[in-house]
């Protein structure tokens, strides 16, 4: 039956991963596919991987639209990566046209990955039933997104909720988009691994210098079996991940806020800090009215939400 409807295909390009998958007319996930992104690489490597996820999963189904999710800065009318440093292959790149090169007619849409990540977790995932929400992905870096009533706000250039460059620290740590005390140069998956790099030279003998591997995973480990340094280093990234929840609050009040990422997975090492700090540092009693909690779509939320649009129509 659905095939006879024709089906959607949404794409997540992010910095490590092209997490693409088809989905029915009313939004409901089929199938998936995944392949490495070539962060490093070329970008006619990222079209090619893009070209051989979509032949998998869309071979005699009607095509009725393309999403695509970039990690970056885009420019959703004209289809421009602006700027990614993330997936530098892609700064400046004129994706949409390429793109329209494989697909032919089919219509495509493109958006910011975080944006996109908020729409799918909103209208399928932990958002769902909610009348507003913001989504802050704690990944490698840190995005955000929020949805009120269903829709995504842009702003006035498209770049509305970019959680992570808030300021938090006056005079912090450098952040890669170039300015000082953002909310990813304290608390994102490169900003704990920095600070590990610096205990371990700091301390040669440490249990953080010795790990094989630094990563957010293996110093999430290492805080669970007790390693004071370690524990450290969560409990300060949860306080800095507190402040910056409790500015949103402050700003949008939103029903819930939704946290998805791979620094999730630290769990409460980095939740129950934050917690402490927003519920102290919030203004009034915002927090009393927004519930934080974490992501139901885990990796595919942001391949969801950008075929949303093509529900909404
Ligand atoms: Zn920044």
């Amino acid at each position: 039956m659905t095939k006879n409807m024709g089906v959607y295909l949404g794409i997540d390009l992010g910095g490590t991963r092209i997490q693409a998958a088809r989905f029915t007319p009313d939004g409901v996930r089929e199938a998936t596919e995944s392949a490495p992104s070539e962060a490093q690489g070329n970008a006619d490597k990222i079209l090619d991987a893009i070209n051989s996820a979509a032949s998998q999963l869309v071979k005699n189904e009607a095509l009725l639209g393309v999403g695509l999710g970039a990690a970056g800065l885009c420019d959703p009318e004209r289809g421009r990566i602006l700027s990614s440093p993330n997936i530098p292959a892609l700064n400046g790149f004129d994706l949409k046209t390429r793109l329209q090169g494989l697909f032919g007619d089919t219509p495509i849409l493109m958006m910011n990955d975080a944006n996109a990540a908020a729409l799918g977790e909103f209208h399928a995932g932990a958002g769902l039933g909610s009348s507003s929400m913001f989504l802050l992905t704690l990944g490698t870096g840190i995005g955000g997104g929020f949805v009120a009533n269903g829709k995504i706000l842009l702003g006035t250039a498209g770049f509305a909720a970019e959680a992570g460059h808030m300021s938090i620290q006056a005079n912090g740590p450098l952040c890669r988009c170039g300015s000082r005390g953002c909310l990813e140069a304290c608390v994102s998956g490169w900003a704990i691994v920095r600070d590990a790099e610096e205990i371990a030279r700091n301390n040669p003998d440490s249990e953080i210098a010795r790990l094989p591997s630094l990563t957010p995973l293996t110093l999430a480990k290492l805080a669970r079996n007790g390693e004071p340094n370690a524990r450290a280093l969560w409990e300060k990234a949860g306080t800095m991940l507190g402040i910056g929840i409790a500015n949103l609050m402050n700003l949008f009040n939103p029903e819930c806020v939704v946290l998805v990422g791979g620094l999730g997975k630290a769990g409460s090492l980095l939740v129950d800090p934050a917690r402490r700090t927003w519920e102290n540092q919030v203004f009034g009693r915002a927090h009393q009215s927004t519930v934080v909690k974490m992501g139901t779509l885990g990796e595919w939320a942001g391949a969801r939400g950008t075929i949303q649009p093509y529900l909404d129509s």
